[in-house]
């Protein structure tokens, strides 16, 4: 998968065992130190999604249409009358009237009234309910915390494994985004968090919410449960525009080549949604089942990767529209600045930055500049975690401690790796002093191969 375009891993730790987790993600970084290229490791965190209990026997339970079904927090072996929804709080948060999404919303319910510490609810639609389903309230103000036990133990396990980026599911709040922070933080690492979008009140608190992320993912699985699906290509564009506002990471994400779980071409609906979310201004665009459970994990990659060029290769005429800066924002002017240059110089044919903690990158990623953007650092987590930015491709090289060895730096580490000749056309970006993080401060043009400073 790595050969044919992969640049990211999630580990969804709603599924499967942290020690599973931890061992994928050893063998991501023996890939990588075998293919000479950087790989991020995202873990996503389940947060506090709910689910049916067992049903009795483990048999599948008929629900049937206009029949009604007790819902309860009490745990009993769930049946065709009452079943367990693992929700301490159900009776206190959900009111009558209030739909209920059971199993990715192929289900439906509707809240009728209270009864005996359990709610009665009419089937809306019917179906058959397997144990430990998905449950939605969308209409419904849950007081569920942001983290659950087992996210601790997930964070725990990603420190550990040193990810490079968490990801929270069912996020409400930007206070969601700070628990995250601490307790990554508790377990003694400083790793960024994106936020998954995929909740109605993530929806009304977006543009809070994207402010104080590290980034942002368009879950579009779960949103579309929340929300009723003519919705989520609005809300996609919605949650996209906030975060080029925002300046940050947006993943756009989820049945994106769905048929090819079962077959080795995608529906052209398919293609068309990837191509799409790339002209929207994806960052990154998500396998999910495709590569966890389908049965062509290499070919979806490839696929993927194939229609990701094409679009990008047609991008509207005159590029993208970049936000404006704010007042004092001078990485960010370099970034708008390094877009101008390379409009008006087709002989330029990359902007390399010179990068320590990678924002430099992530900034000129958000200028849309329409070449390829070389970011440069020592710093392997750094590296990894700039896979999710748009039109970056991240490049190692040594840590440099002044000027003049920062541009032989940037032409060894292209050459090594032939994204450049000599005699090629940069233009370079960095901070002055070379090893001062977060202030991009230069801008250079460079020729591949000259050492004299004196070219510009
Ligand atoms: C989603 O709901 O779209 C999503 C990406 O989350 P998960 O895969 O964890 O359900």
């Amino acid at each position: 998968m790595v050969d044919a375009g992969l640049n990211v891993i999630r580990l969804n730790t709603s599924h499967g065992d942290l020690k599973d987790h931890e061992r994928t993600v050893a063998l991501a970084r023996d890939v990588a130190r075998e293919r000479d290229t950087p790989l991020g490791v995202l873990m996503d965190l389940g947060g506090p999604k709910l689910r049916t209990g067992p049903t009795a026997g483990g048999h599948p339970i008929n629900m049937v249409r206009g029949r009604l079904i007790r819902l309860t927090p009490e745990t009993v072996e769930g049946d065709e009358d009452r079943l367990t929804i693992d929700y301490p709080s159900l009776l206190q948060d959900v009111r009558p009237g209030d739909p209920v999404l059971l199993d990715d919303g192929n289900i439906e319910l509707r809240v009728e009234r209270h009864v005996d510490k359990a709610l009665e609810c009419r089937i809306v639609f019917g179906g058959t309910l397997t144990p430990n389903k998905g449950v939605a309230f969308p209409a419904s103000n849950l007081s569920t915390p942001s983290l659950t036990p087992r996210d601790l133990d997930a964070i725990a396990a990603g420190v550990r494994a040193q990810v490079d980026l968490f990801a929270l599911s069912f996020v409400r709040s930007p206070e969601d985004l700070e628990q995250a922070r601490a307790a990554i933080n508790e377990a003694g690492a400083d790793v960024p968090v994106i936020a998954k979008i995929e909740r109605r009140q993530a929806i009304e608190n977006l543009d809070e919410i994207v402010a104080e992320s590290d980034g942002v993912m368009v879950a579009r699985g779960d949103l579309g449960v929340d929300l009723p699906p003519e919705e989520v290509p609005v809300q996609q564009r919605r949650i996209i525009a906030s975060a080029a506002r925002n300046k940050v990471p947006v993943i756009t994400a989820t049945q994106m080549l769905e048929s090819m779980v079962d077959s080795p071409r995608p529906t052209r609906a398919e293609a068309s949604d990837v191509a799409n979310a790339v002209w929207d201004l994806s960052d990154a665009v998500m396998l999910s089942a495709e590569t966890a459970i389908g049965k062509y994990p290499v070919q979806a990659v490839a696929m993927m990767d194939r229609i990701i060029r094409r679009a990008e290769g047609n991008a509207p005429a005159g590029g993208y529209v970049a936000a404006p800066h704010n007042p004092g924002d001078h990485s960010y002017v370099i970034a708008l600045a390094s877009r101008t240059i390379v409009d008006v110089d087709p002989n330029l044919r990359a902007i390399v930055c010179f990068t320590n903690s990678g924002y430099s990158a992530f900034l000129m990623s958000k200028a849309y500049p329409g070449v390829p953007i070389y970011a440069l650092s020592s710093d392997t987590h750094v590296l990894c975690r700039l896979s999710v930015a748009r039109s970056v491709i991240p490049v190692p090289c040594q840590p440099v401690h002044n000027v003049e060895d920062l541009f032989e730096a940037v032409d060894e580490a292209l050459l090594a790796r032939g994204h450049v000749r000599p005699g090629h056309e940069l233009l370079i970006t960095g901070s002055l002093p070379v090893d001062l993080a977060g202030t991009t401060n230069f801008l250079k043009l460079h020729r591949v191969g000259e050492t004299e400073a004196g070219w510009t």
